[in-house]
């Protein structure tokens, strides 16, 4: 797997020297141990961080300086970032982000990270490190705080919900009594968050497998309603639906489209929100077609559905169209009657998906060589002749539509 690959090699080849050393940490140690795939690689050292870049260079492996600060220095090898940061110990805090000081202690080191499967250090020969006590808890799949709950929230807020979303992705029954709590008791200050980071850690939560039991803990704890104050009145439930319906039909999982399953389809309220959390331009997109898209009637004839998917676009009514099934599909494990909805939604988000948009064969310049003058009628023209081609079900060609644009 990835702990023998050549570029991981290389790291440990340029810092296991002269009495520094670098360990595989966090995320990638705890999945390999959970029988899982790593995503991004993170290594502690006890190099000081101009040290790792410099002994990089001297390697001749590319340097990127991403938070030299914070102690963390990328490099990249045959493709591959390895996130390089000195041991820290913690120093001070204000909530949001922890001051730290660089050192030389693993222990130290272990104890500033928020919970005990994320701080299991590996070394070249794969031994494990665990000063905290998480190799116990990823046997029992226990997301624990290291030290105090309470003392832990209160140096950073946001470990609130990265508790609820390693919960999403790794916990098992009931989460820690203990942490649960402290997140529940600290809930108000996750609005003292950076909207950045807190719309990041959601979207990694929504992300999970089935991120349902999760949602059902953040809701009963207050955190819910804090982060998305949305999905109060609208509820969680149709999230294990859809979970089924992604199951059953082979869709990825979809953060944007699972959010979008728990807050109301409305304009105004979804653009608050993609505002508050400063979403990027294209998940505002999404949320936007999404909501201005018209509800598709199951029973709805297929040209009537090409001409829905002209005008209102294939993204947002395949959201829509994706609700419903799973809805539906609900809905129809306990009574048959919801079969033939089930079937023809599914035949309709096919169809969407499938869907070559139309384009209209004239333009402002054939108005124009028909001899009607430059001006805001020339619009006009075309747009009712759009409309005309739109109704006859894109029918129109060329010839057609000038002969009635010269009539
Ligand atoms: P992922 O699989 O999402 O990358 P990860 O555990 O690697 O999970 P990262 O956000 O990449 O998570 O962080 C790497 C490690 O840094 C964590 O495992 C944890 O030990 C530590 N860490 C990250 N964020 C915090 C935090 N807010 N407070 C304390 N420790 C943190
Ligand atoms: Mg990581």
């Amino acid at each position: 797997g990835w702990f023998s690959t050549p570029s991981l090699r290389r790291v440990f080849d340029v810092f296991n020297v002269d009495g520094g050393e670098v360990r595989v940490v966090g995320g990638a140690v705890r999945n390999s141990l959970m029988g899982l795939p790593a995503g991004d690689i993170d290594m502690a050292t006890t190099w000081r961080p101009d040290e790792v870049a410099e002994r990089a260079k001297a390697a001749g492996i590319k340097v990127v300086p991403t938070g030299i600060d914070h102690g963390t220095v990328t490099l990249v090898i045959d493709g591959t970032p390895y996130e390089v940061t000195t041991l820290r110990r913690d120093v001070a805090t204000d909530g949001r982000r922890a001051e730290v000081a660089f050192g030389t202690d693993w222990k130290a080191d272990a104890e500033r990270r928020d919970f005990t499967i994320n701080a299991l250090y590996a070394n070249d020969r794969g031994d494990v490190f665990d000063d905290v006590g998480g190799l116990a808890d990823i046997e029992t799949r226990t997301l624990r705080f290291i030290g105090d709950a309470s003392e832990r929230v209160a140096e950073d807020y946001l470990r609130i919900l990265r508790f609820f979303r390693f919960f999403a992705h790794y916990g098992r029954g009931r989460p820690d009594a203990d942490g649960l709590r402290a997140c529940a008791r600290a809930r108000s200050k996750l609005a003292t968050l950076s909207a950045e980071r807190v719309w990041a850690e959601t979207k990694k939560l929504l992300s999970a497998d089935d991120p349902g039991r999760a949602l059902l803990w953040m809701r009963q704890a207050g955190v819910l309603t804090e982060i998305l104050p949305e999905t109060e009145k609208w509820g969680i439930d149709a999230i294990p639906e859809l979970v089924a319906a992604e199951r059953a039909f082979g869709w990825k999982p979809d953060p944007l489209l699972r959010l979008s399953a728990i807050v109301p389809p409305d304009e105004e309220r979804l653009e608050a929100m993609a505002e508050r959390l400063r979403v990027s331009k294209a998940e505002a997109a999404y949320f936007s077609r999404w909501a201005k898209a018209p509800a598709v009637p199951a029973t709805i004839v297929d040209t009537a559905f090409d001409r829905l998917l002209y005008r209102h676009g294939v993204e947002g009514i395949v959201v829509r169209l994706r609700l419903a099934l799973s809805t539906a599909r609900r809905k129809s494990e306990g009574d048959p009657a919801f079969l033939s909805e089930t079937a023809s939604l599914r035949r309709l988000l096919a169809r969407a998906e499938a869907f070559k948009r139309p384009s209209f064969p004239l333009n402002g310049g054939d108005v124009l060589k028909a001899g009607v003058p430059a001006g805001p009628r020339v619009g006009e023209i075309l747009g009712e002749l759009e409309n005309l081609w739109i109704e006859r079900n894109f029918n129109l060609d060329r010839a057609n539509l000038v002969a009635r644009l010269e009539a």
